[in-house]
C-alpha cells in the first residue's frame, strides 16, 4: 500500500508592505496546483478567510513554512511576527521589506511625529479641522476602539524575531520561490539557518552583460531621463546611478534587461556590509575630477542620495535611521 506523504502546512502573512509579495506568490500561475498538491495553505489573510485567533489556537510549530512579507512598522506587525515565529518550523523573511525594511524603511528618515503631521495635518488633500491623529485607544459611545501602536522606527523581520531564511527581492522572483519550495518539499538539505536563499552571491555587475570600459570616467551624474540610453553601455559609465556594484544577483537582471538601472532590491551580497558605502566607493572610482570643489559640484547632481543608496535597506544599514 502506498503511504501518502503528509502535506506541508504553509502560511503567508503581509505586514508593512505594498502587497506585491503576495501577488508574486500568486504569480506561480498553473504551478499553484503543484504547490497545493504538496501543501495546505493554513493562513493567508489576502486569500483565505482565516483570522488571527485561528493562528493563536494552533499548536506551536504547527505550520511548516511561513512566508512573512513586509516590514515591522507597528505593534500588530510585531505581534504577528512573534506569533508566527512560535507557530512555524521555518519562518522566511519574504521580499525586501521583511528582509531589509524595504521601501517602508525609508520612513526612518523621518520621525513618527513628522509623518503624522504631514499625513494627517498638512497633506493637500486632507480636511481635518479638529486635528485628529491616530490614537491607540479612542472612546466612542459603543466602547473603546483600539488601533495598533505606530512605532517611531521601521524594522526588518530579523530585527524583531529569529528568522530562518530570507528570500530577497521587490518582489522576489517567483521562479526562485518555486525552487526553494520544491527543495523543501523534496526534503533536500537546506543551507545553514540565517542565510539568504533564492539568490546569488555575486554582484549584479559581475553578471551584467552591459559593456564596461576599463578606466572609464564621468564628469556628470544624470537621472535616467537625461540620457539617450544606447541599450548596451553600463549605466554608471553613462553617468546614471545603478546599484549593480552593491546588489546581489538572483533577479535575472530584470531591470537591466528592461533598460532600467538596478535599484538594489536584492540587497548586498556577502562581503558588502553597507550598500551606500559601497556605492560611494564605486562613484568615487569613476569621477573624472581631482579638484574637491568640482567633485562636490558633480555630487550635487545626486538627487535623493539616501533614497538611491538605501531604497530597500535603510533599517539594516549601518545608518539605520536619521538621528533627530
Ligand atoms: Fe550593469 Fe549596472 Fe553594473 Fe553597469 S553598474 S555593469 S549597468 S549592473
Amino acid at each position: 500500500m502506498e503511504v501518502k506523504k503528509p502535506k506541508l502546512k504553509l502560511a503567508v502573512y503581509w505586514a508593512a508592505a505594498c502587497g506585491g509579495c503576495c501577488v508574486s506568490v500568486l504569480d506561480v500561475h498553473e504551478k499553484l496546483f503543484d504547490v497545493i498538491s504538496a501543501a495546505d495553505l493554513v493562513f493567508w489573510p489576502i486569500a483565505l478567510d482565516t483570522k488571527y485567533h485561528d493562528v493563536e489556537e494552533m499548536p506551536d510549530e504547527h505550520i511548516d513554512i511561513t512566508l512573512f512579507n513586509g516590514a515591522v512598522r507597528n505593534s500588530e506587525n510585531e505581534k504577528m511576527a512573534k506569533l508566527l515565529r512560535r507557530k512555524s518550523k521555518l519562518l522566511i523573511a519574504y521580499g525586501s521589506c521583511a528582509h531589509m525594511g524595504g521601501i517602508p524603511g525609508l520612513a526612518n528618515l523621518s520621525t513618527k511625529y513628522e509623518l503624522f503631521k504631514r499625513v494627517y495635518l498638512e497633506a493637500e488633500s486632507v480636511v481635518n479641522p479638529e486635528k485628529i491623529i491616530p490614537l491607540t485607544d479612542s472612546e466612542v459611545p459603543e466602547g473603546t476602539l483600539d488601533l495598533p501602536e505606530f512605532y517611531n522606527d521601521v524594522r526588518s523581520l530579523s530585527q524583531v524575531t529569529e528568522v530562518d531564511y530570507s528570500i530577497p527581492g521587490c518582489p522576489p522572483q517567483t521562479e526562485r520561490l518555486l525552487e526553494v519550495f520544491t527543495a523543501i518539499v523534496s526534503g533536500a538539505t537546506l543551507p545553514p539557518k540565517g542565510l539568504v536563499i533564492g539568490a546569488g552571491i555575486k554582484t549584479q555587475c559581475e553578471e551584467c552583460t552591459r559593456i564596461k570600459t576599463e578606466n572609464k570616467r564621468i564628469k556628470k551624474l544624470k537621472r535616467p531621463w537625461e540620457i539617450k540610453d544606447d541599450g548596451v553601455t553600463c549605466f554608471l559609465e553613462q553617468g546614471v546611478l545603478c546599484m549593480g556594484p552593491a546588489t546581489r544577483t538572483g533577479c535575472g537582471h530584470r531591470c537591466i534587461k528592461g533598460n532600467a538601472p538596478c535599484r538594489g532590491c536584492y540587497g548586498p551580497p556577502p562581503g558588502i556590509v553597507d550598500p551606500g558605502a559601497k556605492m560611494m566607493s564605486s562613484i568615487a572610482s569613476i569621477i573624472d575630477e581631482k579638484e574637491p570643489k568640482e567633485i562636490v559640484k558633480i555630487l550635487d547632481d545626486l538627487v535623493d542620495t539616501a533614497g538611491y543608496f538605501y531604497r530597500f535597506s535603510l533599517p539594516v544599514s549601518l545608518l539605520r535611521r536619521k538621528i533627530v
